[in-house]
């Protein structure tokens, strides 16, 4: 079997509205490795995340895996927030990013392991965010990420439609982001690759302007991918262009026999490659050691006549029947005993956990957006359990004033350990306006606490609004 082959170009442009350029991408060529990332927040921080992004992984990427392509990612996350937390200006970047990479499949488990065997190549799409990876096969065009933004979680629960999505104010509001948070969730789409498909990689500055026909029409007319690429820059700009624009078309010329060693095995199914933890072994089934062992009767010297009648009628004696019954009796006692310090102790693990809880849930401030006002909440920012967040302070800040750079992290949820942290926060706000003159407006919409439309995911960040 020969190799896959790929082919790439791409195009990126600052768009119309935009005076800098956010999105970073790269072709790696000779690793098979291809990258768009879309950097949001602050002055240069989207620009500076979104390049750490593709510079990271394109250092961290060593191993053609799946694995090697999470941790490389995983590894661009704490980067990217490291480098935010020592430079206040760049606080609270974040980007997006979506990887194509051609890497050998993974060994099937519940194969025999045959070490001299090529393991065919395959096609791995990594995403976090809301950039997008299409496949285009055979003159139609698939999305194969999933947007991990508030409106597609929306849409996904059947709360809005696709079209309330395109319009919908918080379409900006992604839901998963490089550089934010502690841990960063990657999914990982498999693709196998077949001769003459394309795909594309490109941030929400193209399909926000361009429908999914003139992508489609695009990659069918211009075959070179530069040229393409070109192409749908321009579409982008020409229906708007409101942000930035980045599109990386990746075609695969030669497929090295893969398609058809897959239309061969068909039969057997496809098999996703999110094999997730095996669930973990239960655990002993008895909590409180409720199983009791029967007391052992006493062992006689020798049988007496009751116990060789037992013997010879299969009747316990009475000794035994004694010994049952004082067992009986003890067996009851204990049982009681243990019954009461069993439900103390659930009872004390329960008063405990709420007492966590609400420690947990009140324990913080955050600075948050009340309607138009800069407000601060006492409590977690998507509320927890029983526990909503409690509006404490409302300020005279206007959220129209506010500079964009505080913007992400507000929307987030800006956690502060103490009502005095959240109270210098809104002051550095307060002088920040007062230093520039000039905030910037914005059109993004809160995620408001607490409200029944609060995703469940463990919070959220804004891209730029437009
Ligand atoms: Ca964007």
């Amino acid at each position: 079997m020969t190799g896959v082959v790929l082919r790439a170009g791409a195009a990126t442009d600052v768009g119309r509205l935009r005076t800098i350029n956010q999105d970073s991408f790269v072709l790696l060529g000779d690793r098979d490795l291809f990258i768009v990332a879309d950097g949001m927040g602050g002055h240069q921080g989207g620009e500076v995340a979104s390049r750490l992004a593709v510079e990271t992984l394109e250092v961290a990427y060593q191993d053609a895996t799946a694995d090697a392509l999470t941790e490389a990612i995983t590894v661009a996350n704490h980067r990217i927030r490291n480098e935010g937390d020592a430079d206040p200006d760049l606080r609270g970047m974040g980007t997006t990013v979506v990887a194509l990479a051609l890497m050998p499949e993974e060994p099937d488990p519940d194969e025999p392991v045959d070490d001299d065997a090529e393991l065919p190549q395959h096609l791995l799409i990594a995403n976090v965010g809301d950039s997008r990876g299409y496949l285009f096969r055979d003159g139609s065009l698939t999305q194969l990420t999933e947007d991990h933004s508030v409106v597609a979680d929306l849409v996904r629960e059947g709360k809005i439609t696709a079209e309330e999505a395109e319009v919908h104010p918080q379409r900006n509001i992604v839901t998963r982001v490089l550089g934010v948070y502690e841990t960063v969730e990657v999914d990982l789409w498999p693709v196998d690759p077949v001769a003459h498909d394309r795909y594309l990689l490109c941030s929400d500055g193209l399909f926000n302007e361009v429908g999914a026909d003139q992508i489609s029409s695009a990659l069918r007319r211009l075959e070179d991918p530069n040229e393409a690429a070109a192409e749908l820059v321009r579409l982008a700009n020409e229906g708007g262009g409101r942000d930035n624009i980045t599109v990386v078309i990746v075609d695969v010329l030669d497929d090295g026999g893969v398609a058809e060693a897959a239309s061969a095995a068909l039969a057997g199914g496809a098999s996703g490659l999110d094999s997730g933890p095996a669930p973990a072994a239960s655990a002993d089934d008895d909590p409180a050691g409720f199983t009791t062992a029967m007391p052992a009767v006493d062992p006689g010297e020798g049988l007496s006549d009751d116990q060789l009648d037992s013997v010879l009628t299969g009747r316990p004696s009475r000794k035994e029947r004694r010994a049952d019954k004082r067992a009986q009796r003890s067996r009851r006692t204990r049982l009681t005993w243990r019954a009461l310090l069993f439900t103390l102790l659930v009872l004390g693990v329960i008063g405990g956990a709420f007492a966590t809880i609400q420690w947990y849930g009140t324990s913080t401030y955050f600075v948050g957006f009340d309607d138009d006002k800069v407000v601060i909440y006492q409590g977690r920012p998507d509320g927890i359990l029983w526990i909503d967040p409690k509006l404490v302070k409302r300020t005279s800040i206007d959220r129209a004033d506010v500079p964009e750079r505080y913007v992400p992290a507000i929307v987030a949820g800006n956690e502060q350990p103490s009502l005095a942290k959240a109270q210098q926060l809104v002051g550095n706000i307060e002088r920040d306006i007062a230093e520039d003159g000039s905030g910037t407006g914005s059109s993004t919409t809160t995620t408001r606490p607490g409200g029944s439309t609060t995703s469940s995911t463990a919070g959220s960040t804004t891209t730029q609004a437009n």
